[in-house]
Order: structure tokens, then C-alpha cells, then sequence
């Protein structure tokens, strides 16, 4: 540890918590990059994998491979089975009621997309409204913003405050009778906000508007239960969660999707074809044309048994504990003003350093081995309204350790005395 940092709070490991043992699972953080060990800090974007989740990958492409659903021989029993109960695993993760309410898509971008053309196309017309918040990830912008196009609705916008919380007193005045949904995150991408999506969802529930969730950025860091939540959709991407990219999940009431229309046409969503008619298959695979992601599906699963094996209250605790520890050491660093400062917050760190442009920052600590990202983190309205082009961000995973913040902390500190 550096001088300039011993004066600071050094994170306690939550009961029975070992990062090093934990660092042991993960293959790809053991290398140097220019020289140096690698830090990887950029978890926000995608985590790293466990070697569970590797395996798993090729345990499944070396000896289960086929397609699922249709065959009839042993192999595509077994690739049918592994990921139907990858479906079931992903039911039990976020106590949904059914596996039909379990839709497996590419990633959180794919699930907001189907549910705007499929509930959003149906349900929304002329004069109607779509809320969101001003910290939204494009992902969660760009199709509602599309829809509102097509349709000539119109898009409200939940601000926000100058910590990086959203300023909840203005949320009731922006529902009314023409909205149609409400879209929204429930950890920021961009600030780290941990936003009170449980009041957000009750308080929409009172005028029978249904919400969606966008827990992209919850799933790897906090148990999540829709039920408890009463959500009506809600969505992730496996990449962030550990698991492997290309898979991601829509969650939705059954009660929702049974009364959409499917969003994709082709095999596997299809009961009966002929060519005055198709019937569309049951839930979920209506919403499931081609061939999916099988491999992806038993990934995601296996991430879910790695993160509920740690345990993710503690995985929570100990990320919340380097959030705090890097909180600290940033703030210390003349110059440095961090970008979100909410109440509740989840492990990011993003922020601009006087006199450094934010991609030269990040280009020099990429030379010190510390990887972060550096730009408007697909949320430029977010940027525009801190009045910054661009940040820093430092996102922190269950795998990082005190020492690793403080690599950042001094790393930052050399960047600046290189543009002093
Ligand atoms: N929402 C949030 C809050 C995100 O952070 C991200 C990814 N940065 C997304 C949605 C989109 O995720 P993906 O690219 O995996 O679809």
C-alpha cells in the first residue's frame, strides 16, 4: 500500500469471504498486460468468467451438442434437457412462478427490444406515453424512442439530482392516463445508482401501469425476485453475470405474455404451419424463433450456481466495502470529481480528473495495467446533464480486492502528474 493511502479504511472481508481463493476461479485475471498485473476493472461492460462457467461451455459442445426440442436421438434429449433446466435454473434465481415466464434472448438490448415491438406495438398508440429515467442505458432509450416514433407517442423522462438520484418527488406528476409503461433501471451503468425500483413499481401499480425492469446491472451484484418486486418485466444479460455473451433473459408475467404477440417468426415458435395459418406455440418458446443460444443458456445457469454458491449478500457486502475503500482513495485525488454520489450505490466508480481528457486517462492506466472504460458509457443523456463529454469508470466485481482500488487510486495519480 502507498503512503498516500494508509490514512484510509481498508476494506473487512464479510465472514468467511477470500478473494484471493474467489480470484482463483477466474483464469483470465492471472495475466499482465504491458507488464503489468492486469486489474480489471471494468465489470460494468462484462464480468470475467469462472472456470465453472468455461467448463461448462465445453463440457456441453464436447459431448451433448444438437439441436433442441425436435430431435429424437439421445444427444438432442440431452441438449434439450440441459437447457430446458437452464430455464429452471434462471426460474429459481429470480423466483419467477413459471418457466413460461422465462424467455431466453441475446442480452437485456434484445429482451427491452422484444417488448416494445411485441407489448409495445400493441399496447401504445397516438398521445400515449412511455416513462423512463434521465439515467437510463441507450439500451433502455433507443427503443422506446423508436416506438414513440412509430407510433406518435411520447417519451417522459424521471430526472435527476445532482448526486445521481432520481428526484422520485417528480415521478408521480409524469404518470397519468395515456402512460403506457414504465421503463426503468435498476442500478445505473453509468453512475451506480441503485434506484427505489420497488416504490417506482407500486407507485405505477396504483394507476395500473405495468413496468419494466432493467437489471443489467443488479443480477451479478444482488439476489433479485420479481415476485417480490411485482414487476412486470424485467430483464438481464448473462455477460455482466459471469456467464458467457449471448445470452440474456426477459422475465414476464405470464398474464403479460400470454396476450402478446410473438416477436420473432420461424422454427420452434410454431405449434402448426400451413399456408393459410399458423398457430403459435405455447409459452415461452413463442417468443423463442431459431435455434437458441443452448450453450449460453447452461453457461448462464452454471454463473448462477458460481454466484449463489458465494452467496451474493456477501458478494454484495464485499463489493460494497471496495466501493466505499475507492470512494475514499478517488476523492483524496486533487482535481478528481466523481460522477454519481447517490444514497445507495452499487460499485461503480466513474469520474473526470481536471486537465485530463477521460480517454487519455484511461489510456494511461490501460499502461498501467488497470483496465477501465472510458467514454459516455451508452448514456449520453447522462453525460449531457453532469455537463462532462465523457468519465472514467472504474465498475468493481466479486474478484477485486482493496489492493487492486488502491492500484487504480495510484495509477490516476500518475496520469495526473504526467499532465501537470
Ligand atoms: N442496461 C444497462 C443498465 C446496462 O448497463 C447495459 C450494458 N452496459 C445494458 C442495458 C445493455 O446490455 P447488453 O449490451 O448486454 O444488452
Amino acid at each position: 500500500m502507498s503512503a498516500t493511502t494508509r490514512a484510509f479504511r481498508i476494506p473487512v472481508n464479510p465472514a468467511g469471504w477470500d478473494a484471493e481463493r474467489i480470484r482463483k476461479d477466474f483464469p483470465a485475471l492471472h495475466q499482465e498486460v504491458h507488464g503489468k498485473p492486469l486489474v480489471y476493472l471494468d465489470n460494468a461492460a462484462t464480468s470475467q468468467k469462472p472456470q465453472v462457467v468455461i467448463d461448462a461451455l465445453t463440457a456441453y459442445y464436447t459431448r451433448d451438442n444438437a439441436n433442441v426440442h425436435r430431435g429424437v436421438h439421445v444427444l438432442s434429449e440431452r441438449a434439450t434437457d440441459a437447457y430446458e433446466g437452464a430455464r429452471e435454473r434462471i426460474r429459481r434465481h429470480l423466483n419467477a412462478a413459471s418457466t413460461r415466464e422465462i424467455v431466453f434472448v441475446r442480452q437485456a438490448t434484445e429482451a427491452i427490444n422484444l417488448v416494445m415491438a411485441s407489448f409495445g406495438r400493441t399496447v401504445v398508440g397516438a398521445g400515449d406515453e412511455i416513462v423512463i429515467s434521465a439515467i437510463e442505458h441507450h439500451a433502455n432509450i433507443v427503443p422506446w424512442q423508436m416506438l414513440c416514433q412509430e407510433k406518435g407517442a411520447r417519451l417522459k423522462v424521471l430526472p435527476v439530482d445532482d448526486r445521481g438520484d432520481l428526484i422520485m418527488d417528480e415521478y408521480p406528476r409524469l404518470l397519468g392516463p395515456r402512460t403506457r409503461l414504465v421503463a426503468i433501471t435498476q442500478v445505473s451503468n453509468a453512475l451506480g445508482t441503485i434506484t427505489p425500483i420497488k416504490e417506482i413499481i407500486e407507485v405505477a401499480h396504483r394507476l395500473n401501469i405495468p413496468v419494466l425492469v432493467d437489471g443489467a446491472q443488479a443480477v451479478p451484484h444482488q439476489a433479485v425476485d420479481v415476485r417480490e418486486l411485482d414487476c412486470d418485466f424485467y430483464v438481464f444479460s448473462g455477460h455482466k453475470a459471469y456467464g458467457p455473451t449471448g445470452i440474456g433473459v426477459l422475465y414476464g408475467k405470464e398474464s403479460w405474455l400470454e396476450r402478446m404477440p410473438p416477436y420473432q417468426g420461424g422454427g420452434d415458435m410454431i405449434k402448426m404451419v400451413s399456408f393459410e395459418k399458423t398457430i403459435y406455440n405455447d409459452l415461452p418458446y413463442k417468443f423463442e424463433a431459431g435455434t437458441p443460444h443452448i450453450a449460453g443458456a447452461i453457461g448462464l445457469a452454471t454463473a448462477l450456481d458460481y454466484l449463489d454458491g458465494l452467496g451474493l449478500d456477501a458478494v454484495g457486502a464485499w463489493e460494497h466495502e471496495l466501493l466505499v475503500y475507492g470512494t475514499e482513495l478517488l476523492q483524496a485525488v486533487p482535481g478528481l470529481r466523481l460522477i454519481g454520489t447517490a444514497r445507495r450505490k452499487a460499485g461503480v466508480l466513474s469520474f473526470v480528473l481536471d486537465g485530463v481528457h477521460a480517454h487519455d486517462l484511461g489510456t494511461i492506466l490501460d499502461q498501467h495495467g488497470v483496465a477501465v472504460r472510458a467514454g459516455h458509457h451508452c448514456a449520453m443523456p447522462v453525460m449531457d446533464r453532469f455537463g462532462v463529454p465523457a468519465t472514467v469508470r472504474a465498475s468493481l466485481g466479486l474478484y477485486n480486492t482493496p489492493g487492486e482500488v488502491e492500484a487504480l487510486s495510484s495509477a490516476v495519480r500518475t496520469a495526473q502528474e504526467i499532465f501537470a
